[in-house]
């Protein structure tokens, strides 16, 4: 429900205006505020460190406190705090302004899903949940503790505190319908969806831990527990580590901490750690793919210094890599502007093709590494790849490194092996390299059988974009051409060196045609008498490549191919003129005993290829008896 008007940024008006834009996404308050908690812990450490705070740190944490009867959230960090002027300035000033700047920008914008969530309004966001917010700070210098208080409306107060220790703690007085953030469990799900790898530890309540017994206890002696922080978080999550420093078993445990609900280990994994002319680090895993490409997505997550922003990546990470899981930190996406903007920023699509790049040259070192245990994951890694070398230009060229085509005999082969296995003998009348796949091992037996009895090599190629695959490789590479090996007879598809005599003559054949042709009276199917080898099949019917791959594309979503999908399912009956049987019917004499033997024939011919059904198949069947009687 949008309205029209101009909105007001002046001061009075700015609370209602912040809860009115962001109500889609309230919960983003508690990472704003721990976001603030972090960078005060980091600054002082920081300045610690160079000497320019003379300061005790001690294990700096962060906690989370909620105090149900005073409906108080509380956020306490040990960071380097503020002095009233700091406090006059930063909160007064530089965060109202920065509020303030953010609606006047995104006023028009805003309404834009997926926008704000994306998009800290710093502290602010307090606001949105809460009717009145305190400050209770104290600097690491020293000066006095300043205690800042605001009601939501403009008006504040300040006044001095007796904070003891340097730090902040900010207290939230949350509003009646936002009750939900004074539930321990709300708050819990809360920090482990977007502050479960920040830097600095979290706290938030306690737990008890059992201890190891002593050694004289006896039996039955309960083990002593004792009370411990809660820590919610991993300040050190594997991605922000080198990885010289890691061991594959760490990928995996961290793979564990990412997905706790996947059983299944990843295949293997790809550290990213990049820091010009961009930033970024991150691990990316490849899971065991299932053959359906939806189900899969959005699982990469994507963070900035370590706070969880999204686990949506459309735009950032190149299309056919969102079925990858992992995580990406990376402050410099811009995550305040619309999807569309994203594909079109300058830094997002450098990182997108070093994503790309890294993943390529990371398959391409697998597969040098261990070209046996690449092959034996191929099956589960193809679709992404495929996916990859039909949407991405560069990833296509780099694929022909380490892209397999696995032989119906568990044979692998790169591209140039490929070629080098079936050159020059693989060649259709066209002098094409004609490249043979099934689809199907068991479908397709027969035809595999007599093709590998040509000497052939026969690809098998199963996965559901090969077809769209296919057609790429054959408009970049050069004279090659794919044929399902029922596409037509093997001896049709790749031309002999002498052609076989037919034992038929030409007039002779149109005869035959023609009585095949009436007796089975199907008009999907089109008869074709051939002179084939006389050990060839006599009956075989074949799908033409083209028809049947237009088929499969359309189904598979390839835009432009409108229309085939309606079409019957056309077929060829290849009769082969040189074969025994068809000889004998040919010269059969009686037309009773001449049709009986082609609609046996063919009937087998269509047995074979899976296309027997219904009332055909059982009158095959009865006549078979009546033969074998
Ligand atoms: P940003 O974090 O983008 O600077 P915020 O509105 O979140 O904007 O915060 C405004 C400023 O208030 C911060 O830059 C910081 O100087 C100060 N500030 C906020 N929270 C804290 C805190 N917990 N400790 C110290 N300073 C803080
Ligand atoms: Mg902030």
């Amino acid at each position: 429900m949008s309205q029209q008007g101009t909105i007001n940024v002046a001061v009075e008006n700015i609370f209602p205006l912040i809860k009115k834009f962001l109500y889609s996404d309230h919960e983003i308050f508690l990472r704003e505020l721990i976001s603030n908690a972090t960078d005060a812990t980091l600054k002082l450490k920081h300045l610690a460190r160079i000497g320019e705070a003379s300061v005790e740190l001690g294990d700096q944490k962060i906690e989370i406190k909620i105090n149900k009867e005073a409906k108080t959230l509380h956020i306490i960090d040990q960071g380097l705090g503020m002095t009233e002027d700091e406090v006059q300035k930063y909160i007064n000033e530089v965060a109202f302004s920065g509020a303030e700047e953010f609606l006047e920008k995104y006023k028009d914008t805003a309404q834009d899903s997926g926008i704000i969530g994306h998009f800290g309004l710093g502290f602010y966001s307090a606001f949105m949940v809460a009717d009145k917010v305190e400050i209770l700070t104290k600097s690491f210098k020293d000066e006095p503790a300043v205690h800042w208080t605001c009601d939501g409306s403009p008006n504040y107060t300040i006044e001095p505190a007796d904070k003891k220790e340097f730090g902040t703690e900010i207290i939230l007085h949350i509003s009646e319908d936002e009750t939900e953030f004074l539930e321990e469990s709300r708050i819990r799900e809360l920090l482990t969806k977007y502050n479960k790898f920040m830097p600095v530890p979290i706290k938030f309540g306690t737990r008890t831990e059992t201890l190891p017994k002593p050694e004289d206890a006896k039996e039955d002696d309960p083990a002593p527990t004792q009370e411990v922080d809660d820590i919610i978080n991993n300040p050190t999550p594997a991605w922000t580590k080198q990885p010289a420093d890691l061991e594959d078993k760490d990928y995996k445990d961290f793979y564990r901490e990412l997905y706790p609900m996947q059983f299944e280990e990843p295949l293997f994994n790809i550290h990213l750690n990049v820091d010009y002319p961009f930033n970024l680090t991150g691990i990316l895993y490849f899971p065991k793919m299932t053959q359906d490409l939806n189900v899969q997505k959005d699982r990469i997550q994507l963070y900035q210094n370590q706070v969880f922003v999204t686990d949506n990546v459309e735009g950032i990470v190149p299309e056919f890599l969102t079925m990858l899981r992992g995580v990406i930190d990376s402050p410099d996406i811009p995550l305040n502007v619309s999807r569309s903007y994203l594909q079109a920023d300058g830094a997002v699509k450098k990182i997108s093709s070093y994503i790309t790049r890294k993943v390529a040259d990371k398959l391409k070192s697998l597969f040098n590494d261990d070209r046996k245990a690449f092959e034996e994951k191929w099956n589960d890694i193809k679709i992404v790849i495929e996916y990859g070398m039909l949407s991405e230009e560069k990833f296509f060229e780099k694929a022909d490194k380490f892209t397999l085509y696995p032989t119906v005999d568990n044979e692998y082969f790169i591209w140039d092996e490929l070629m080098d296995k079936i050159k020059p003998a693989q060649t259709d009348k066209d002098d094409k390299t004609v490249i043979l796949y099934a689809s199907n091992k068991d479908e397709q037996h027969s035809y595999i059988t007599a093709a590998k009895a040509k000497g052939y090599e026969v690809l098998l190629l199963d996965s559901p974009i090969v077809s769209h695959l296919m057609q790429k490789l054959e408009t970049s590479k050069e004279n090659i051409t794919f044929a399902r090996v029922d596409a037509d007879h093997v001896d049709n598809l790749i031309k002999k060196d002498e052609d076989q005599i037919s034992k038929l003559s030409d007039e002779e054949k149109e005869s035959l045609k023609e009585i095949v042709t009436t007796t089975i009276a199907d008009s999907n199917y089109t008869v074709q008498v051939e002179a084939m080898s006389s050990d060839a099949t006599p009956f075989m019917i074949t799908q033409p490549e083209f028809m049947r791959r237009m088929k499969e594309m359309q189904a598979t979503g390839g835009g432009g191919m409108m229309g085939f999908g309606n079409m019957p399912d056309m077929y060829n009956l290849v009769v082969n003129a040189n074969h025994e049987l068809v000889q004998e019917i040919f010269n059969t004499k009686t037309a009773k005993k001449k049709e009986r033997l082609i609609k046996q024939s063919v009937d087998l011919a269509k047995l074979s290829q899976g296309l027997l059904k219904g009332e055909a198949l059982t009158e095959f069947v009865n006549r078979s008896y009546e033969l074998i009687k």
